[in-house]
């Protein structure tokens, strides 16, 4: 069986027939202390590298074979120090890693050029665990001969003082890996009653409480919208709420989309649209990971997850164009396109946990829409919503990251494109227009009174390059950032 590279913290030390990358900015290239070191022990060939040209501009990587006692030196070039976001720093070292990999080398110490110690160790534990993971399990043929980096020695001056900062990039990168792995895991695997179980699973190993409402509790509950979307499929839908108390007063309320397979039911998706959908439970499948790393990092604070899980399918039992459904908050919703079905399983779950759990905030997650390629390509994820001040707490943590969020408007004359003839409101418009606020419009019904901000994920949940620190497949986009705004979360 494939296993991941081991990451370890670790006092500098290089012994003989040792491979190092080393991440240097391009203002710093001075050849001192443990850079020293590694030159001395390579027959002086990061000097030789520097005098031949080697800038550290960013990008820049250059592998050596040098003479002396070690076997490989990595040089990776991180441009100015000014300039570098940590997504970049992270990015960067997951592409030395990778180029490592490849070239063969099992074992790999890093030295990082300490552009403030302690984002350098979490950069460098971030991008080293996610450069290297690669999502194997259903591999079952040469196996021994895929190249494996088993471990990579992360080096710092003084490892207790960066312990800290060490483990808890540890638990946020884990939390990213589980995320990739459970999105990426097939829906004959990962139906709607796996991942509840799932759920259970998190909340036991972190002495979380765990309710499970099954599809006969949703119905007494008057939840029209998200048993419609479950009808047609064998995998009844549930909704899995998961609360964390690490601190006093109302929780902050996360919401994912978990809807396990989306064929888009009678409104069918043609082929190359309906591939990939198992990742239309990566709402779901974040908020989940999220709750985990915040309770594994004993934040101090209240947090409730809720997520909606439920299959999409065509049968003789499934919701159709024209039903008239009846939300859980008694708003009556005419089907006008069965491929909508997020905003139902969300309107449901939404209403249903802002009433019960009366939160200070509601963030909510979702693979919504596809306009959101349109609206801003492959690497940004919108978010709207109701509080500028909520939003400023997500965008922040977005920063502190290096994830992109961009924020779209979510005015009133938006609302016109989701009201119906025949009922209160429609769930898909006519047209392709704002495609992205549309469908917060609808969610914005459903959120009572609470702050609320809503990101859409529909296009960067998904990579097709295997680059940086993402590998082709599955992102676990926004589970850092969403730590991170609950770790600030006042
Ligand atoms: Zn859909």
């Amino acid at each position: 069986m494939h296993k991941d590279t081991t990451v370890v913290l670790s006092k500098t030390m290089i012994s003989a027939g040792s491979s190092v990358l080393a991440a240097l900015s391009e203002d710093g290239l001075k050849i001192s202390g443990a850079l020293k070191v590694v030159d001395g022990m390579s027959g002086n060939a990061v000097s030789l590298a520097v005098k031949n040209g080697f800038k550290a501009e960013k990008g820049e990587l250059k592998m050596l074979y040098p003479a002396g006692k070690l076997h490989a030196v990595l040089l990776l070039g991180l441009g100015k120090r000014a300039e570098l976001k940590q997504d970049q720093f992270i990015d960067g070292v997951a592409d030395g890693a990778k180029a490592a990999r490849s070239a063969g080398i099992t074992e790999l110490h890093v030295l990082a050029d300490s552009f403030g110690v302690e984002d350098s160790i979490r950069g460098i534990t971030l991008g080293s665990m996610l450069g290297t993971h690669r999502f194997m399990k259903y591999k079952t043929k040469d196996l021994a001969k895929v190249k494996n980096l088993g471990k990579i020695t992360i080096m710092a001056e003084d490892p207790a003082k960066q312990q800290k900062a060490f483990d808890e990039a540890k638990i946020v990168a884990d939390a990213v890996k589980k995320t990739r792995d459970m999105v990426n895991t097939p829906p004959n695997v990962a139906g709607t009653e796996e991942v509840a179980q799932y759920a259970k699973k998190i909340a036991a190993e972190n002495r979380l409480k765990c309710t499970l409402l099954e599809e006969k509790d949703m119905e007494k509950l008057g939840m029209g919208c998200i048993t419609a979307v479950g009808k047609g499929s064998a995998a009844k839908p549930k909704i899995a709420i998961l609360e964390y108390n690490g601190g006093a007063g109302k929780p902050v309320l996360l919401v994912g989309k978990g809807v396990t397979f989306d064929s888009g039911g009678y409104n069918l998706k043609p082929t190359n649209y309906i591939n990939n959908m198992k990742d239309d439970k990566a709402g779901a499948i974040t908020m989940l990971h999220v709750i985990e790393a915040v309770a594994r990092l004993g934040v101090k604070a209240n947090v409730v997850a809720a997520v909606a899980l439920a299959e999409n399918m065509v049968s003789g039992m499934a919701y159709r164009p024209d039903d008239i459904l009846k939300a859980y908050n008694g708003m009556t919703v005419e089907v006008t396109n069965t491929d909508a079905e997020g905003r139902l399983v969300l309107a449901d779950t939404l209403a249903y946990s802002v009433e019960k759990h009366k939160p200070q905030a509601v963030v909510d997650i979702a693979t919504l829409t596809g306009a959101t390629m349109i609206a801003l390509g492959h690497f940004t994820t919108p978010i709207v919503g109701t509080d500028e001040k909520l939003i400023g707490q997500l965008k922040e943590a977005a920063d502190a990251t290096g994830e992109k969020v961009w924020q779209l408007p979510l005015w009133e004359e938006y609302g016109e494109a989701m009201k119906s003839d025949v009922a209160d409101l429609k769930n898909s418009t006519d047209g392709p227009d704002a495609g992205v606020i549309t469908g917060a419009m609808f969610l914005k019904n459903f959120v009572g009174e609470a702050p609320w901000a809503h990101l859409d994920i529909g296009t960067t949940v998904w990579s097709k390059a295997d680059k940086g620190a993402k590998q082709k497949g599955a992102t676990g986009v926004c589970v850092r950032t969403l730590i991170e705004f609950v770790k600030n979360w006042k």
